[in-house]
């Protein structure tokens, strides 16, 4: 059987949740929200590691339509935003817009009604407007290091964490130092006998200011919830200020690498690890990473930096690019998620019949980080250039929220069957926009190689402005970037069919 919805959203992270909040509140209720797992969470259902939290304070990562003001911690755990998540669901009322275990195999965009053919792992979809939330940080990446099918012991990626495996007593090799390795590696050191880090490069790492948000607080926060309100804003000022260190003042960084280095120089003693530690690009080109127990925990005598990285697996000996060997019984990936090449984009075909993959060999281009030329009524949340180097995704996240309820605005008014493509002059003009304005950015120009940037060497995920700049870019639809396309009725050879045309509507 085939449901036809309005609109179909594709996952329910914070970006699908959002979005499905954002439809009902606009009056639309004939939309489903098709997510591959058995819950709603995202990246905060998937990524139970020990550790795993959020590196923004709580109440400016979470939604300004629904506050919470018993967030626990400034900076949260997984658990509190996955109950967060799931508390959501249940007071926007959205559970019945939920399609659990259904995981979106292939869209195809069907040019002559004008809508998206979606086929799942549970039966087909037809829907007149996609909204894809599929995540940036959701499909693991494991690198192909030769010989790793050789290895006896236990391996998992830290989005996908093993419970069933304990790790006390084992020595454990972690690969990487990003986001996910710097929570994991004091979770997990005072449990294991041995813990080796494979560091292809180090991050910086900023003092976390952590604590437990008071019983006072929070009992404020409920009494007079505009003092939450007040909070976030300041919470959000602050950061807007860095990230115009980041976009245009990069030069200007070196007193927060003070800080960083007095950071590490606390607990690391030894010169010769503290030198192994330090990064050699300017602070910011890669995330900022938070914590006031990782240097700490490499300080521990059972754990070994190794400075070059993993490069070849024999048996249960793990080979360094600098020729060490170490033999351990387990592997935990912290090596992050394919970015650069959205895989959701393999499995959407648009009006040329060509898939969105193949349409961004080149690399990813939307139009406001939204909508792609010839993929008519799809567009997706956190798409191209709208990540953020240090400030919460949510801010991101609401501002195309409001972009897609004025999508679907602009149908409205439209009326009939119609959809709008991205012209490709639109979608160019914004993009050439973006990346000349990233060119001094810190993630441009701070010597760095990150994920960021994609095998071209371009930057097609972090936004070059703050958020503020996003959330003004987003506020509406601009027509005059569409075609308007409708299906109208045509007679040939006596028989009438429906066939989509452009009206040729400019504004
Ligand atoms: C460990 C970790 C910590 C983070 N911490 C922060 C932080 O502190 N601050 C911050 O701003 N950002 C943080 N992020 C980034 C975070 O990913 C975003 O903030 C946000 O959660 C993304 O939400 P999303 O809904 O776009 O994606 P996700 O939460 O990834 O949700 C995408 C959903 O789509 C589903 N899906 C994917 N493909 C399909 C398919 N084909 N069919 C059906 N369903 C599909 C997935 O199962 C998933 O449920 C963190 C990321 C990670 C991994």
């Amino acid at each position: 059987m085939t449901e036809h919805v309005r609109v179909a959203v594709i996952g329910s992270g914070f970006g699908g949740l959002g979005a499905a909040v954002r439809l009902r509140r606009e009056g639309i209720t004939d939309f489903v929200v098709l997510e591959r797992a058995d819950g709603v969470g995202g990246t905060w259902r998937d990524n139970d590691y020990p550790g795993c939290a959020c590196d923004v304070p709580s109440h400016l990562y979470s939604f300004s339509f629904a506050p919470n003001p018993d967030w626990p911690r400034t900076f949260s755990g997984q658990r509190h935003i996955r109950a967060y998540l799931e508390r959501v669901a249940d007071v926007f009322g959205l559970r019945p817009h939920l399609r659990l275990g259904t995981e979106v195999l292939r869209m195809t965009w069907d040019a002559r009604e004008l809508r998206w053919d979606i086929e799942t792992s549970a039966g087909r979809y037809v829907a007149d407007v996609v909204v894809s939330a599929t995540g940036p940080l959701s499909e693991p990446r494991i690198p192909e290091v030769p010989g790793l099918d050789t290895f006896p012991g236990k391996v998992f990626h830290s989005a996908r964490w093993d419970h069933g495996h304990d790790l006390a007593g084992q020595r454990v090799a972690m690969v990487g130092t990003g986001a996910s390795a710097i929570q994991i590696v004091p979770a997990i050191q005072p449990d294991v006998s041995r813990l080796t880090l494979f560091q292809r490069t180090p991050p910086w790492v900023m003092p976390r200011v952590d604590r437990a948000i008071s019983g006072v607080e929070r009992a404020l926060h409920r009494a007079l919830p505009v003092t939450a309100q007040v909070r976030r804003g300041m919470l959000w000022g602050i950061r807007e200020l860095q990230v115009q260190a980041f976009t245009k003042h990069p030069n200007e960084l070196g007193f927060v690498e003070r800080i960083a280095k007095r950071n590490m120089a606390r607990s690391i003693k030894d010169p010769a690890l503290r030198a192994r530690l330090t990064p050699d690009y300017r602070i910011g080109c890669k995330r900022i990473l938070l914590s006031s127990t990782y240097y700490p925990a490499l300080a521990q005598p059972n754990v070994d930096v190794v400075a070059s990285g993993l490069s070849e697996v024999r048996g249960s000996t793990l080979v360094a690019a600098d020729g060490t060997g170490t033999e351990v019984d387990a592997i935990v990936f912290g090596t992050g998620f394919r970015v650069t090449d959205m895989p959701i984009a393999d499995r959407v075909v648009g009006a040329n019949g060509l898939t969105l993959g193949e349409s961004w060999k080149g690399g990813m281009e939307a139009l406001r980080g939204a909508s792609a030329a010839g993929f008519p009524n799809w567009m997706t949340i956190i798409g191209p250039n709208t990540g953020l180097g240090n400030s919460s995704m949510i801010l991101m996240i609401e501002s195309q929220l409001n972009y897609m309820a004025d999508y679907l605005r602009q149908l409205e008014v439209l009326g009939g069957r119609a959809a709008l493509s991205a012209r490709p002059s639109a979608v160019h003009a914004w993009n050439r926009r973006v990346q000349e304005r990233m060119r001094r950015t810190v993630w441009n120009t701070g010597g760095c190689t990150s994920w960021y940037l994609d095998a071209n060497g371009r930057n097609t995920t972090i936004w070059p402005g703050t958020p503020s700049e996003f959330r003004r870019a987003t506020r509406r639809v601009d027509l005059a970037e569409y075609e308007v396309l409708r299906a109208t009725p045509v007679v040939e050879t006596g028989v009438t069919q429906k066939r989509a045309e452009s009206d040729g509507v400019t504004a």
